[in-house]
């Protein structure tokens, strides 16, 4: 492990050991009543955005990846990652649940999936037997908004089913498939100073650890070695408004730089760090910068 690793602290502190447990436990339990889970991932950070245990978790269980916010990442890269989760044997589909690109994809997918199991149940003259699915994934990855558009249509609540757990709500999407109205939230990776970084850019944890300046700087640094066109550009800034060779002084003399022509200053015209900061990781987590992917197929 790296000096820098291991002096990385803590993050996402709701995440208590006990806190996981209860979650693991209750995601569990709602498994047994599931046929299909679908996963949803951040598609600018595939693995980082990937609950560590999903396999264990998961097991033999029918599964759909979702690579979404797929508006916010890069075309081409989240082609790659689709073919990188169905070479694992995975169902994945590259969605938006914002304005609801690749939704109706999801319903046939879980049609495809179901079908041999469905014949099967129609040999055993059990019809109308409903397909149930749950969402799953780490804290602001979607999935209330997935809930929600695939509700939309048609929300009638099916209801509490005797000998299911009490409150558990089902919602129907589809004439033969039913929705656990509440999402597991799984608890995101603390695997190293990288992933804890992808996380805290893209906002899916809030990290009282790290400030805003150090995130922006790493995200800047990011920008500046993999998509310094479109940070350049967005910014109005050039190669020429930096003078240092380097990195790091090239990386505080670009956020100044940005600063300026922002207007974030401080009285006195010092640049405004912290308001630099917030407003190059807001543009960014709002796709202003373009749209980025910050993990690669390896
Ligand atoms: P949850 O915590 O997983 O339930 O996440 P939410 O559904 O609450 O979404 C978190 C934030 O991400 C909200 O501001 C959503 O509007 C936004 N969001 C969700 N899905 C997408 C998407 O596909 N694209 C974009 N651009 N934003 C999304």
């Amino acid at each position: 492990m790296s000096n820098e690793e291991k002096s990385f602290p803590k993050t996402s502190i709701n995440w208590y050991p006990g806190h996981m447990a209860k979650t693991k436990r209750q995601i569990e339990q709602d498994l047994k009543l599931i046929d299909v889970v679908i996963e949803i991932l951040d598609a600018r950070i595939p693995l980082s955005s990937q609950n560590p245990d999903i396999g264990n978790l998961i097991e033999k269980k029918k599964r759909i990846v979702l690579l979404n916010k797929s508006d916010l990442a890069d075309e081409k890269k989240n082609i790659l990652w689709k073919k990188y989760f169905e070479q694992k044997g995975a169902s994945c589909i590259i969605t938006n649940s914002n304005s609801g690109d690749g939704i109706k994809d999801i319903l046939k997918e879980i049609e495809k999936l179901m079908s041999d199991e469905m014949e099967k149940q129609k040999e055993k003259g059990r019809i109308g037997k409903n397909i149930r699915i749950m969402i799953v994934g780490v804290p602001n990855v979607g999935k209330s908004s997935l809930i929600n558009r695939l509700a939309k249509k048609n929300s009638a609540v099916v209801g509490n089913k005797p000998g299911v757990t009490k409150q558990k709500q089902w919602i129907r999407i589809a004439s033969n498939i039913e929705l656990l109205d509440t999402p597991g939230v799984l608890w995101p990776k603390f695997e190293s100073q990288d992933v804890a970084l992808n996380l805290a850019y893209t906002g899916t944890i809030k990290d009282d650890v790290i400030d805003d300046a150090e995130i922006a700087c790493y995200l800047l640094k990011y920008l500046y070695n993999n998509y310094k066109e479109m940070l350049f550009e967005r910014y109005k800034v050039n190669d020429e408004d930096i003078n240092s060779n380097e990195e790091n002084e090239m990386i505080l003399e670009l956020m100044e730089q940005i600063g300026k022509k922002r207007g974030a200053l401080l009285p006195g015209g010092i640049i405004d760090q912290e308001k630099t900061a917030r407003l190059i990781l807001d543009d960014f987590r709002t796709g202003k910068i373009g749209r980025i992917t910050l993990e690669n197929v390896k």
